[in-house]
């Protein structure tokens, strides 16, 4: 079943770890089936942790929300890096080797397991690792070349990750598109390469302790993919088809109020609200068949602008909305869940 043929919308639900285990929380989301995921369920359909619970008979306690959410895919708490690949981006690598754009984000709040999902770790590898190593197994076999580059936005302003320089600007070429310009660009030789340049670059994104999460990651990584193809037989005119694959762990989507954050952090939380909306929007208006012909608003942020040739037209995005399983991240994950489905309204 594709919701939307453009944009495909999955949710990944994580494991709940041992702070949601310990205290007094439970779980709010139910997976129904590949399809469906029920947020905030009346309590009797609940049955993790051991047998069905009590209903609980607080007359103050408010009504649960009951919400049913209908995407392209629903992974829950066991699924496993191989699943999400095979099931999200896989699926659309044939389009970046037949020379179209594509794009696959990340979303969802801190701690939801955004950076699992894309960057994983060296002994269970995400979405960018995989990515890379089913290219270099696919185009073996027509011996190309690709080229990877690593930038990252953070306060509206774009840094390479791989040379740690910036702000870099952001121009649109007639023959290229969007570029960043002073980009350094990189011809990986092996998977593994790659997987070293990928966890260097992620350990230069600025990371800021909040009140809320010491870990919290407040910029967008967005890491790109130049597949440059050439028809080595048609020597004369050869055809050269360039595509790139966009992979993105976002920024937290945490509202800045949230957070206790003052001053720089705080206008830093506003701007990335700015951009997760903007994000949202384009999407949104991408994947509206009245808009069409309509203006989409790229030029809102730094991130759509950057994206702008890999979101529409011929391009194939995927939105991997990233949720806790827990009552502890319940406006988090009741808005991760509007965010996503507001993306695959058509
Ligand atoms: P985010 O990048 O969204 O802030 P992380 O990816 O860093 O979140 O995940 C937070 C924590 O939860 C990390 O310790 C991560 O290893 C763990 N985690 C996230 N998703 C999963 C999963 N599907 N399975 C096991 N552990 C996970
Ligand atoms: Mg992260």
């Amino acid at each position: 079943m594709d919701v939307c043929s453009h944009v495909k919308v999955v949710v990944r639900v994580r494991p709940t770890n041992d702070n949601e285990k310990c205290e007094n929380f439970r779980n709010v989301v139910q997976v129904v089936d590949n399809h469906m995921l029920i947020f905030d369920p009346k309590e009797q359909q609940i049955t993790s942790f051991g047998g069905p619970r009590v209903q609980n008979r607080d007359v103050n306690k408010r009504v649960n929300k009951d919400l049913k959410f209908v995407f392209d895919n629903v992974f829950g708490e066991d699924s496993s890096q191989v699943d999400i690949f095979e099931n999200t981006t896989k699926r659309i690598l044939d389009g970046v080797l037949n020379g179209f754009n594509c794009t696959v984000f990340a979303y969802g709040a801190t701690g939801a397991g955004k950076t699992h999902t894309m960057l994983g770790s060296s002994n269970d590898p995400g979405v960018m690792y995989r990515t890379m190593t089913e290219l270099f197994n696919q185009t073996h076999f027509i011996n190309e070349q690709s080229e990877f580059k690593l930038p990252k936005e953070t306060s509206q302003q774009i840094r390479d990750l791989l040379a740690n320089v910036g702000p870099l600007a952001v121009r649109e070429d007639p023959s290229n598109g969007v570029v960043v310009q002073g980009l350094t660009l990189h011809q990986p030789k092996s998977a593994e390469h790659i997987l070293e340049a990928l966890d260097y670059g992620n350990r230069n994104r600025t990371q800021h302790p909040t009140d809320m999460n010491a870990t919290s990651s407040r910029s967008h990584a967005v890491f790109q993919i130049y597949l440059k193809q050439q028809d080595r037989t048609a020597s004369l005119n050869p055809n050269v088809r360039v595509a790139k694959m966009s992979l993105i762990d976002l920024a937290g989507s945490e509202r800045a109020s949230g957070t206790n954050a003052k001053g720089a952090r705080q206008r830093e939380g506003a701007n990335i609200n700015r951009s997760l909306l903007a994000l949202g929007n384009v999407i949104n208006a991408l994947a509206d068949p009245k808009s069409k012909k309509a203006h989409i608003p790229y030029r809102d942020s730094k991130l759509t602008r950057l994206l702008k040739d890999s979101l529409g037209g011929n391009c194939r995005t995927v939105m991997i909305a990233n949720i806790s399983p827990s009552s502890k991240s319940y406006d988090d994950t009741h808005n991760t869940l509007k965010y996503a489905n507001r993306a695959k309204e058509i």
